[in-house]
C-alpha cells in the first residue's frame, strides 16, 4: 500500500463554510502540522467522529496516540452533517438479518442503540456544548410509506424488543410538525440531534486532554504496512504499532482496497436566518429532528438559535446538481409557507461514503490496521461507537468490533469506470420511485 493520496481537487475544499463553522464553541489546544519523526502506540488518520472517538478512547486507556487530519478537525462529514443522532443503520436491519442471522442482527441493533447512548454520555462526560436534544420523526411522504412504517414499527417491536416508536397522525402529528405534507410519522423517543461540528471538536478536545497528540493540515500521503506501520505526510512521519483509519468518504485513494468498497456522494444543506419564536412554533414546535421516508431523503431540524437546518439532494460526480438552490428553497417553501421571506444564510455540502448494501464497513487490513467507514449517511452516532469499538479491539477487549466486521461487503459493480454511472442510474430509478 504505497499509493500517494492527492488531496487536491476535492470538491469539498471549494464549498462555502457551513453555519457550523460560524457557530463553533469549542476551542482546541494548538494542533500544529506534523513535523519530523514521531512514535506512538497508535496512529489515527482522520479527524472526524470516528478518528476523534478512537483517539479519545485509546488515550483514556493509556495508549500513546497521534491523530493526523488532512485539513481541520471536523472538516469532513462529521462537521457538516444534519446532526441527527439515531439508532439503527443506513440500511434496513432486515439486510443485516439476511446476512448474519437474527441473533447477530439483534446484537447489532442493540449496539446501534448503544451508539446513541454513548453519544449522550460523551457529551455529558466531556461537557461538550453541542445543543444535544431529543425527539426524532421518521415521516411518511406517500401512502405506501405509511404501510412500510407500520411494518417497520411492528417488526422492531416484535423481533427486536424496540418499543420507543410512537405512531403519529392527525392532530398528534401536528403537535410535533406544522405542515400537511406528511400523512403519518413514527416518533422515535431515542433519536435526537446536535451541532455536529461542536460535538466533533468536543471529542477532539477530550482526546487532547486525555493525552492524544493531534496534528491538522497533515494529510497522510503514504502508508508503509508492517509491524510497526509507518505513516508519512509531506513534512513528517509516524511509526506506530497500530493504525486506525477513520477517513471515510474523504480518503481519496489513500487505501485503494477500501475506496473500492465505498461510493462517495455529496449531500447538501442550508441554514435559514434565525426564526422568530412564532415561526419556529409553526414548523417544529417541540424541536424534533425529521427525516422523510424517501430513498433520496430530506431531513431537517431547528438549531438552538432556531435556524431551520435543512438537508437533501445528492450528487455522485462532485458537481452540484442543476438548480440546487432553487430546488432546496422550493422544498422549504412548500413544506412551511410560513417561512416565506426568511433568508437562507448559509449553503454548504459534504460527502458521505455509501457501501453497496448500506451497512457500515468495519474491518482490519492485516493484523494491525483497523478501519471503519461507509456509514451510508447514518454515522453521527455509529462513528462514535466505531471509534470506541476499535479501541476495545486494539486492547483485546470485547467482541463488538468483530460483530460489525462480520457483515459481508462487496465492491460496487462496474469496476473503476462504470460504478459511478451505474449508481447514478440506480439513484435515478429510486428518485423516480420516490415520486410514485
Ligand atoms: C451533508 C451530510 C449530512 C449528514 N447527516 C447525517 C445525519 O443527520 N445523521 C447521521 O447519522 N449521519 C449523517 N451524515 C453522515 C455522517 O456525518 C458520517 O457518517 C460521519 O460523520 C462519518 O464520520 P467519519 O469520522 O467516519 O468521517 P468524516 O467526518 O468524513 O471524517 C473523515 C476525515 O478524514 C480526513 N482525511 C481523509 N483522508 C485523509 C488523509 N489522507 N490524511 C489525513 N486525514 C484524512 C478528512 O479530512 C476528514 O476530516 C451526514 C453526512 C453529510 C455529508
Amino acid at each position: 500500500m504505497e499509493q500517494a493520496a492527492d488531496m487536491k481537487g476535492s470538491s469539498s475544499q471549494v464549498r462555502p463554510a457551513s453555519w457550523y463553522r460560524d457557530s463553533v464553541q469549542v476551542e482546541l489546544a494548538p494542533c500544529e502540522p506534523l513535523q519530523g519523526e514521531q512514535h506512538a502506540d497508535v496512529c489515527v488518520v482522520g479527524g472526524g467522529v470516528t478518528g476523534c472517538s478512537a483517539a479519545l478512547h485509546l488515550a483514556e486507556r493509556g495508549y500513546s496516540v497521534v491523530l493526523l487530519e488532512a485539513e481541520d478537525i471536523g472538516h469532513g462529514a462529521s462537521g457538516r452533517s444534519g446532526g441527527q443522532i439515531l439508532p439503527g443503520l443506513g440500511t434496513d436491519i432486515a439486510t443485516v438479518e439476511q446476512a448474519l442471522g437474527p441473533e447477530t442482527a439483534r446484537r447489532i441493533w442493540e449496539m446501534s442503540r448503544e451508539a446513541v447512548r454513548l453519544t449522550a454520555s460523551l457529551v455529558d462526560r466531556h461537557a461538550i456544548p453541542c445543543e444535544l436534544s431529543w425527539g426524532y420523526l421518521h415521516a411518511a411522504v406517500k401512502p405506501r410509506h405509511v404501510k412500510e412504517l407500520e411494518t417497520f414499527r411492528d417488526s422492531l417491536s416484535r423481533n427486536y424488543g424496540y418499543h420507543a416508536l410512537e405512531w403519529l397522525e392527525g392532530q398528534a402529528l401536528r403537535d410535533h410538525l406544522v405542515t400537511d405534507a406528511y400523512p403519518a410519522a413514527l416518533y422515535d423517543h431515542e433519536g435526537g440531534h446536535l451541532h455536529p461540528l461542536n460535538y466533533t471538536l468536543g471529542l477532539a478536545r477530550a482526546a487532547q486532554q486525555a493525552g492524544a497528540r493531534l496534528h491538522t493540515q497533515s494529510a497522510v500521503r503514504r502508508i508503509r504496512r508492517g509491524e510497526p506501520v509507518r505513516v508519512e505526510t509531506d513534512q513528517g512521519a509516524v511509526t506506530a504499532d497500530t493504525l486506525v483509519l477513520g477517513t471515510n468518504a474523504y480518503q481519496l485513494g489513500l487505501v485503494p482496497e477500501l475506496s473500492g468498497r465505498i461510493m462517495r456522494a455529496a449531500n447538501y444543506m442550508v441554514a435559514t436566518a434565525p426564526l422568530s419564536d412564532a415561526q419556529a412554533a409553526q414548523v417544529l414546535p417541540r424541536g424534533d429532528a425529521l427525516s422523510d421516508a424517501n430513498f433520496v431523503l430530506d431531513y431537517y431540524r431547528l438549531s438552538a438559535d432556531r435556524r431551520l437546518i435543512y438537508g437533501g439532494e445528492v450528487s455522485y460526480d462532485g458537481r452540484e446538481p442543476p438548480k440546487l438552490e432553487a430546488r432546496m428553497d422550493a422544498k422549504i417553501a412548500r413544506l412551511f409557507p410560513v417561512l416565506a421571506g426568511v433568508p437562507i444564510d448559509y449553503r454548504w455540502g459534504g460527502d458521505v461514503a455509501i457501501t453497496f448494501n448500506r451497512a457500515p464497513d468495519f474491518g482490519r487490513l492485516g493484523a494491525n490496521i483497523f478501519y471503519a467507514q461507509g456509514y451510508s449517511g447514518h454515522g453521527m452516532a455509529l462513528a462514535g461507537l466505531a471509534g470506541k469499538l476499535m479501541s476495545d479491539a486494539i486492547a483485546g477487549y470485547g467482541q463488538g468490533f468483530e460483530t460489525f466486521a462480520a457483515m459481508p461487503h462487496r465492491p460496487f459493480p462496474g469496476g473503476r469506470w462504470l460504478r459511478k454511472p451505474l449508481l447514478v442510474l440506480a439513484t435515478h430509478f429510486y428518485k423516480l420511485r420516490d415520486r410514485l
